[in-house]
Formats: C-alpha cells, structure tokens, sequence
C-alpha cells in the first residue's frame, strides 16, 4: 500500500495537503501534533511521498516511481530524518542536520523535507537555531516536526509553522483493522481497540503483547478492591511490577497500568453522569463501576484523575518507584 488509503482518521489532514499540493500553497513548515500510536509517522511518511512521486497522479503517492520506491525503503535522499542521540535534540543536532544542510539543492526532487520526531524535544537553543532557516526558508524546503504536543514550542515557532492536529480514531475503525490486519478474534479486537483511546499504535501493541490482559486484570482485581485492602495489601499488589519497577516511566508495563486506571475514573465519571453501562471501556466490570461511582462525588473522582497524572510525573523525575506507586494508590481509595 502506497497511498493514504491505510491511514485510518486523519482525512483533515490530507485533505490539507491535497488542496496545497493543487493549489501550490505548500507551506515551509508543519507541526503534526498527537499521541504517541495516533500515526504521526506513517502520515509524515506518506506526506513525504506524495511530495517527491514523479508519478501522474500529482497528489496521492504512486508507489511505482523510483522516488517513492526509495520513500517507501527509507533511501529517499531528498527526505532527511533528523536524528538525535540524546533525551533533548540539541542545537548541534538542529545545526548539521538541518541549518547547515537546508541551502544544498534536493538530489532529484522538487522538495527537500526534513522530519524532526519527537521535536517536543528540541530545547530552546535548538528552536532558536531553527527559527533562522524558517525565517528564511530556501523555497524547496518542507520541515514536518512531529510532536507529542505543542507546549514547548517558542511562540515564535508556533508562529511560522502550520500546526495539524491528528485526531484519534474511531475505536470501530481500529477493532476492524485488528480483525483484518491482526487476525484477532472479534471480542479481542473490541477489547483492545476501546482500551487504546483511539491510538492505533497502542491498540496494536495490546493485540501482540500478551501482557495487556494481566494488565487488565490486575487494574480490575485492584479497583474492585482497594476500598477494603490494608496498607500492606496495597503495596504488595505492587509486586505485579516485578522488575519493571526500575524502569519506572520507560516501562510500557507502568504506562499501560497508569492509562488503564484512568479509563477505569473515567469510565466512573461516564457512568455517573449517564447510568448507561454500554458507554463503558470497563463493561465487564459494571458491578464496582456502580458500586464505587455511588460512593464517590465528581470531586472525589476528578482527584483520582489528578492523581494518576501526578504519579506519571513523578516516574518521570524519577521519584521512586515505590514511593510514587504508594502516595497513588492512597489517593485514589473513596474515602
Ligand atoms: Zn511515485
């Protein structure tokens, strides 16, 4: 598949493109902006292709001409993946790879893009340097930075980029490529699309890793219990963990556990607010989610989710596993 034809939800932003590509008003630089799984690279992929192809159709990638065959092997000369060695793209990496290289001509092409992942994480130095070459863009240069989201970013580059947010995607849409795509069976495939919070990457990841039902389980066996479970009980429900503890946040393990308590507060806030179990990611569990949302007050519930996310943060500053786990779980019992 070459097209855009297997890129699932994000017709918005193909659209832009097709409408800029007919009408020439390509801008020099786009942010594409969503979660980790939403496809930010697949779509700066294809994007890439539809640029460069030779082919007839000027709009959609051909999949046949030889500048869309190297797209599709990653030999593309004319696309240039920035890389970075460290946890921050540096202003060293943003200078070699892109301001110093933007005034060399495209090899073939018409275009010469360069893709930054993870630009979220270009420091401020870094934007700075960045800022000159689209402050001044040589007229074949497109820069795609794809981004978790667009906090960091300066004004300034907000400012001279498009942004394009990619939406999620249907949960039917996914369950349907995991039943075609994955071979899963139909109950799983519901299971797991519901659970990825429209992400195809992490619905995809649930479907091939065996430990996303333990995973759901043990989210079930604690929520349904943690009113009545002693201090000791809760803590060592965090040996479920195993050695997954000193990786904190890195771990998928962790994540999944943290995302998966969410959805079980929020299933909680969609049952109170509706009494419609049907709208439950937690459907088989409908008994707690009734017993715990009659318990709790919106207030009480939105703390929970305030709480979840603290915990994520402080994994990510590298508090203590046990340490961060422990003041969670208080925080998220009833009473
Ligand atoms: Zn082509």
């Amino acid at each position: 598949m070459h097209g855009f034809e297997d890129i699932l939800g994000q017709e918005a932003i193909i659209r832009h493109f097709e409408d800029a590509l007919v009408t020439g008003k390509l801008s020099h630089a786009y942010i594409l902006a969503g979660e980790e799984g939403f496809g930010k690279h697949l779509l700066a992929d294809r994007i890439a292709a539809a640029l460069l192809c030779t082919g007839e159709e000027n709009i959609h990638p051909c999949g046949m001409c030889v500048s869309c065959i190297q797209a599709e092997a990653g030999t593309n000369p004319d696309i240039i993946y920035v890389t970075h060695e460290k946890q921050l793209i540096t202003v060293g990496d943003v200078r070699s790879q892109v301001v110093d290289d933007v005034q060399v001509k495209p090899y073939v092409g018409k275009y010469k893009i360069y893709i930054i992942d993870e630009a979220e994480r270009m420091n401020e130095q870094a934007q700075n340097a960045l800022l000159k070459t689209l402050e001044e863009p040589p007229s074949y240069v497109v820069i795609l930075l794809l981004a978790a989201n667009t906090g960091s970013f300066l004004p300034t580059i907000l400012s001279r980029c498009i942004t394009l947010a990619l939406k999620p995607v249907r949960p039917e849409a996914i369950a349907e490529l995991l039943i075609t795509r994955y071979n899963l069976p139909d109950y799983m495939a519901r299971t797991c699309a519901s659970f990825s919070g429209g992400s195809i990457g992490k619905a995809i990841r649930y479907a091939t890793d065996a430990e996303f039902v333990s995973t759901r389980d043990e989210v079930i066996r604690l929520m349904s219990n943690i009113d009545h479970m002693s201090h000791a009980d809760l803590m060592g429900s965090l040996s479920f963990f195993g050695d997954e503890k000193s990786r904190g946040n890195d771990s998928h393990k962790v994540d999944d556990f943290l995302d998966m308590l969410s959805l079980w507060m929020r299933d909680m806030l969609m049952f109170k607010a509706t009494q419609d179990p049907n709208r439950l990611v937690f459907r088989d569990s409908i008994i707690d989610i009734k017993r715990q949302a009659a318990l709790r007050s919106f207030e009480n519930i939105n703390d929970a989710i305030d709480a979840i996310e603290k915990a994520r943060k402080r994994l990510r500053a590298f508090v203590y596993f046990d340490i961060a786990m422990e003041m969670l779980l208080m925080a998220l019992r009833a009473l």
